[in-house]
């Protein structure tokens, strides 16, 4: 399991010298065990590609503690643990080594021949593309080429998604996915699913989590769970600009139910078995 217990993340905005902040994750706690497909919802800035650098053990938090398996992640050991998690970044560009032909990128996972050009047939890769250099790739084929290599990484129990299917048109996004699905029945994989798309991390996952702002407002099974206002307003497609919030709840601004307390004070999220939400509408 892959554990994160009260996590925040800050940065520094601007230059080197700045003191100004900014909190990309705030007191955010989750789990993913093997086997199970968890989905990650948010607008964009939410602090998704930052929880995913955290998961797949590329960054440590500011505050707060992840653990693998049990063992908590250290400036000491996270070095060494980087291969339990495999991660397909959103910008495939970034995801294979541009100096490397992309044989020898994914051959850094495994010299497991046949499992590559196993698991290239699951993504439709076409073999001969290995051998080309990434810029050689259109952005779909890097994308694949990326996932290729995730799912090739040996000692990877958890792979992280992040809007791996921003590159991917359709028909090819339905059957990467549908391979996916496949793989897990027997491989036992933590797939972790991070989109701004509220239906397709539905589609994919058994479990969500709704990130805004930086927080975990709402933890749900499926979207006919939904109580949160963000999460509805996900749900409708709406969007919102992103502010900085005053002490009160994050989505105050653009709540249609806010009252006063929402204001002023910070909810708690409120657990209920493997339902969590944090909005004061729903305290009793
Ligand atoms: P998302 O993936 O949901 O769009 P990100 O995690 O990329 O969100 O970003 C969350 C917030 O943190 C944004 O305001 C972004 O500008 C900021 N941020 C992310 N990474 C850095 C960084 N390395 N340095 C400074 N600010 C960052
Ligand atoms: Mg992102």
């Amino acid at each position: 399991m892959i554990k994160l217990d009260n996590v925040s993340k800050r940065y520094k905005k601007g230059s080197y010298f700045s003191k100004k902040y900014i909190d990309a994750l705030k007191g955010a706690s989750l789990f993913i065990e093997k086997g199970e497909h968890v989905g990650i919802v948010g607008e964009s800035g939410a602090g998704k590609s930052t929880l995913c650098r955290i998961l797949s053990l590329l960054e440590l938090p500011s505050s707060g503690s992840i653990k693998i398996d049990g063992e908590y992640i250290t400036k000491r050991n996270i070095k060494s643990k980087r291969g339990r998690v495999g991660i397909v970044f959103q910008d495939p560009a970034t995801s294979i080594n541009p100096l490397y032909k992309v044989i020898d990128a994914i051959k850094e996972a495994t010299n497991d021949l046949e499992r590559i050009f196993h698991i290239c047939s699951l993504v439709s890769l076409k073999e001969e593309l290995l051998h080309k250099y990434p810029s050689q790739l259109s952005g779909g084929e890097l994308q694949r080429a990326a996932i290729v290599r995730a799912l090739c990484m040996e000692k990877a129990d958890y792979i992280v998604f992040d809007e791996f299917t921003s590159a991917l048109d359709i028909s090819t996004q339905v059957k990467i996915v549908s391979n996916l699905v496949e793989i897990n029945r027997q491989r036992k994989y933590g797939f972790v699913f991070v989109s701004h798309d509220i239906r397709l991390v539905n589609f994919l996952s058994d479990r969500i989590y709704v990130i805004y702002k930086g927080e975990i407002v709402e933890e749900l099974v499926g979207l006919k769970d939904a109580k949160h206002p963000y999460t509805k307003s996900l749900i409708n497609g709406e969007t919102t600009k992103r502010n900085d919030s005053g002490s009160g709840c994050s989505f105050y601004e653009f709540c249609p139910y806010a009252k006063e307390i929402c204001r002023n004070k910070k909810p708690e999220l409120l657990r209920k078995g493997n339902y969590a939400v944090r909005c004061f509408l729903y305290y009793d």
